[in-house]
């Protein structure tokens, strides 16, 4: 039996944390180096939104570069990680009656391979990315992928990369009130996130009056819900990376 894998929150930020040394790149690295090893990766990108549910399902996903105006260093990145059309499938198995597409076409967005070229560099683990349904309700998002927890103990890392706090229309605003507003909204969740309240971390425009301003829109803060889904009982829960990020928080998550 392969060991039971982690699973694990991580907020992704910028693109250019794919190349940059930073203290976030090296924290990704230090992980890669520290967790048992998966033998595939299972990930839900902020930047993957669908009508259905859909699964990349390619034996060799290609790149997607999905942002504009950053230096070519950040084009010229590479993750030729295989995927893995078997594990593809087993997740349409798990999530079954629910429809499930297997995307052949579909290759890594930067939510997974900006963290993944730093975590496992020689992009030697098959990665599946798994996206998110539009218009289901936090709540739903949660119940939905609490039937990915079995994957943990075939040795497969649910791997969640978005942001807890992802504002970008304020990302250069540096007025106090702002800053506040998103700190409170972070302690929040990190809070339940620690009792294991995860109704009010799903709940969260309920959290706080300025949620919105904190969640402007669900996509980055959706794979954190995924994540939380599969904690079991008793299980550990680490908070890190939760300094202050201005419009954007890198706030993760490890279980188990
Ligand atoms: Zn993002």
């Amino acid at each position: 039996m392969p060991t039971k894998m982690p699973a694990l929150f991580l907020g992704h930020g910028s693109p250019m944390n794919a190349i940059e040394d930073n203290a976030w790149r090296r924290s990704w690295l230090a992980l890669g180096e520290r967790l048992p090893r998966p033998r595939a990766i299972v990930c839900i990108s902020a930047h993957w939104e669908t009508k259905g549910i859909a699964v990349t399902a390619a034996a060799r996903p290609d790149m997607i570069y999905d942002f504009y105006g950053f230096p070519q260093a950040l084009f010229d990145v590479r993750y030729p990680a295989p995927g893995d059309p078997a594990l593809a499938r087993r997740i349409a198995q798990l999530l079954a009656p629910a429809p499930v597409e297997l995307d052949l076409v579909r290759g890594f967005d930067h939510g997974a391979w900006s963290v993944l070229v730093a975590m496992y560099p020689k992009a030697d683990i098959p990665v599946v990315q798994l996206s998110m349904p539009l218009n289901l309700t936090p709540e739903a998002h949660y119940e939905l992928a609490k039937r990915l927890a079995p994957l943990r103990e075939e040795g497969v890392l649910i791997l969640g990369s978005g942001n807890l706090v992802h504002n970008l229309r304020y990302w250069r605003s540096h007025e106090p009130q702002m800053a506040a507003s998103w700190t409170r909204f972070n302690d929040a969740v990190k809070r339940h996130i620690a009792a294991g309240n995860h109704a009010a971390v799903a709940a969260y425009t309920k959290l706080d009056a300025e949620a919105l301003l904190s969640v402007p829109s669900p996509e980055h803060y959706l794979p954190l819900l995924y994540v939380l889904a599969v904690q079991g009982a008793d299980e550990t829960v680490e908070i890190f990376n939760d300094t202050d990020g201005g419009a954007i928080f890198m706030t993760s998550v490890q279980i188990g």
